[in-house]
């Protein structure tokens, strides 16, 4: 039996995606371009990975040599819960709130791919979730899932932007979708929000500047001149996607309950990450994104924004 695109969704809704698409598996010439003038700049800061594997991130056949598609596939992680602002207290970025998304994903395309497989044999692909050498958002844009907005998250209609982009290479060819026109229009709302102008131009972000790469990647201090400008968080930045309109109002609920906070980690106490112990960080994040940083990483994180409060109360004391 021969595998459609109508087969292909039907699966892929059942197993819990939200957003399927299907594009040609030609070279991303164009992104490849604009990524390597990005590397250029340096814009990718500590982030070393993204200057490896260029040939493959423009030419997926170089991954699966039969490539003929790719299937680009979205999970919704939207729960609808806020923060407190409380002080002594660190925002966490929405998409790490819950259990980590790779664990969730992987084995929600493991059972698509397999079923695909039973479909017809002959079905051969490769799978990725932000952890290979696809360009994902790339692939999503070319598949019709959204467009990318200036602050370069993706944005669908119906949706907005708070969804995971997981890729299939396939040596299947299917019907391809349209693409979705840029719907930013004349909008700024991000690149006027974000507190270190990391939004450099439009569709331009410097990693350098940007909160999420600071507080999560990066392995070193956290330059000074950012002291005062982390607006609280903690572990990511949500601000440019916060105040994007097509956020504000498409978003929709995620049917994951994984997605809600586990621990009521949205927040967390900033003296208790201080105090805390590899052992109470393992156990308290245990299944989520935040291990990613490491306690040592929390830790300078916590410190940085307490840094803040300090010198803030410093200068309110030397202006009276
Ligand atoms: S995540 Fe935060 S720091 Fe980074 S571009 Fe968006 S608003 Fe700016
Ligand atoms: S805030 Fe405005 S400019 Fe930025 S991504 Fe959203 S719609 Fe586009």
């Amino acid at each position: 039996m021969k595998i459609t695109n109508e087969l292909v969704v039907e699966k892929a809704k059942k197993i819990g995606f939200d957003l399927v698409g299907f594009a040609h598996a030609g070279e991303l010439q164009e992104e490849t371009n604009r990524l390597e003038q990005w590397l250029r700049k340096k814009y990718q800061a500590g982030m070393r990975y993204m200057e490896r594997n260029i040939d493959k991130r423009k030419d997926v056949s170089l991954i699966l040599p039969e490539a003929k598609s790719v299937i680009s596939l979205a999970v919704n992680y939207y729960t609808n819960h806020s923060y407190s602002n409380q002080k002594g207290k660190g925002k966490v970025s929405r998409y790490a709130w819950g259990k980590d998304y790779h664990f969730l994903i992987w084995e929600m395309l493991e059972k698509l791919e397999t079923e695909l497989r039973k479909i017809d044999s002959s079905f051969k692909s490769k799978s990725y979730v932000d952890t290979g050498p696809v360009m994902d958002k790339a692939w999503a844009v070319k598949a019709g899932l959204g467009w990318m907005g200036k602050h370069t998250n993706i944005i669908n209609r119906n949706y907005g932007s708070w969804f995971f982009i997981a890729s299939i290479i396939t040596n299947y060819e299917f019907g391809y979708s349209t693409t979705i026109p840029d719907f930013c229009g004349s909008c700024t709302a991000c690149i006027d929000a974000c507190p270190t102008d990391a939004i450099v131009s439009e569709y331009v972000v410097d990693s350098n500047k940007c909160i999420s790469y600071l507080t999560i990647e990066n392995k070193n201090d956290i330059p000074d001149d950012f002291i005062g400008k982390f607006d609280g968080w903690l572990f990511g930045c949500d601000i440019c996607q916060d105040v994007c309109p097509w956020n504000k109002k498409f978003s929709v609920v995620s049917h994951f309950p994984e997605f809600n906070p586990i621990n009521n980690n949205k927040e967390i106490d900033l003296n208790e990450v201080l105090n805390m112990d590899t052992k109470q960080f393992k156990q308290k994040f245990s299944e989520s994104p935040v291990l990613r940083t490491k306690l040592k990483g929390l830790k300078r994180n916590a410190e940085f924004l307490l840094k803040g409060k300090s010198d803030a109360a410093d200068n309110i004391e030397q202006s009276n």
